[in-house]
């Protein structure tokens, strides 16, 4: 039986039988995977895709090397960690996350942050991002010995010291070299008293051939809620999906700057927002993985934390007025 023919009585026997195979409409052509993580990856390295899915990219690749180091019983790495080098600052911005206008003066220790950063270096095999803040930590006389700590117990870190570069004019050149020889990216938020003055930083930096990253804030949002009934969970994850900012402070790592600093809104106005949410990094038995499970967990601050709970105030940038109103989520 030739070919040509035998196909021909196929044809006929389905018709016959009733199982006549209709033709397939045709699906428009989708991009092979390989070429669309392919074309994704490439805008990630390119700097193409915004700040939130670069974020958001990060997060799912530190994520799965977690779990592998997990897996494999390895000491996991610490993503992120912020560090107050002082809590008051040189701007008084009205709801201020970290409390900076209502804050004492107060001035990290050298001797205690090195003794930090040595467990740190027992309980993590490297914290991703260190960021030297405040308050404005360009007040602290001692800044540089913070910053060459830093990089003495964490090499491979991206250290940044954050700031709102009032200062920076008046640095010293040893300031400057520090940064320079330890390759610190200089993060320079401009609020609207300083517009206009990032090209002047920019050039200021670039003459001492130290690298800054700038960004313009100019509205703020109120978190507080004083009934404390927020939503834990609800509040907890939306954070967490916005940011990762535990703190660091005398040997305590906290959850996120909230429970850390809210001491002086408490002082200030009399409130009961809890201060737990940390834990003791010298204690003894510890492990990192103890630690970042810490991390994970919704602290009670969050009751008094409207974050993700319910549309948040928001307002354009002012001068604080030291009033619990600056930080309340909603005013009666
Ligand atoms: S510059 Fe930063 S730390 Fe200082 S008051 Fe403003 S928001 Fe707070
Ligand atoms: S108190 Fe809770 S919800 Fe608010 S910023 Fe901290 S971790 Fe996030």
């Amino acid at each position: 039986m030739g070919g040509e023919e035998k196909l021909n009585r196929d044809a006929t026997d389905s018709v016959i039988e009733g199982n006549e195979k209709t033709p397939k409409k045709k699906k428009p052509k989708r991009m092979p995977y390989k070429m669309l993580i392919k074309e994704e990856l490439y805008k990630f390295f390119t700097g193409t895709v915004s700040p939130r899915t670069r974020a958001r990219v990060r997060y799912f690749l530190d994520i799965n090397r977690e779990r592998m180091l997990k897996t494999l019983r390895l000491k996991p790495f610490l993503r992120y960690v912020e560090v107050h080098l002082v809590d008051h600052c040189n701007l008084n911005c009205r709801g201020c996350s970290h409390f900076s206008p209502i804050a004492g003066e107060w001035f990290a220790d050298v001797n205690q942050y090195e003794k930090d950063m040595r467990r740190l270096t027992e309980l993590f095999r490297n914290v991703n991002t260190v960021r030297l803040m405040g308050g404005e930590p360009l007040l602290h006389p001692q800044i540089e010995s913070f910053v060459a700590l830093t990089k003495r117990y964490f090499p491979k870190a991206d250290v940044r010291v954050v700031t709102n570069g009032i200062l920076l004019p008046a640095m010293q050149d040893l300031f400057w070299e520090m940064c320079r020889s330890n390759s610190v990216i200089l993060d320079v938020t401009v609020y609207p008293p300083l517009k206009g003055k990032e090209q002047f930083f920019r050039n200021l930096a670039n003459s001492k051939s130290v690298k800054t990253d700038f960004h313009s804030v100019s509205a703020f949002s109120a978190l507080y809620n004083d009934k404390g009934d927020s939503d834990v969970k609800r509040s907890f994850l939306r954070c967490r999906s916005w940011q990762y900012c535990p703190n660091l402070r005398e040997g305590r790592l906290y959850v996120c700057p909230v429970p850390a600093y809210v001491h002086y809104f408490n002082e200030t106005f009399g409130s009961h927002v809890p201060e737990d949410g940390w834990l003791d990094i010298h204690a003894q038995s510890l492990s990192g993985w103890d630690v970042l499970a810490l991390l994970d967990k919704a602290t009670s601050a969050c009751r008094y934390c409207m974050f993700g709970w319910k549309p948040i105030r928001t307002f354009p940038w002012s001068h604080s007025t030291r009033s619990v109103k600056d930080w309340q989520a909603t005013v009666r």
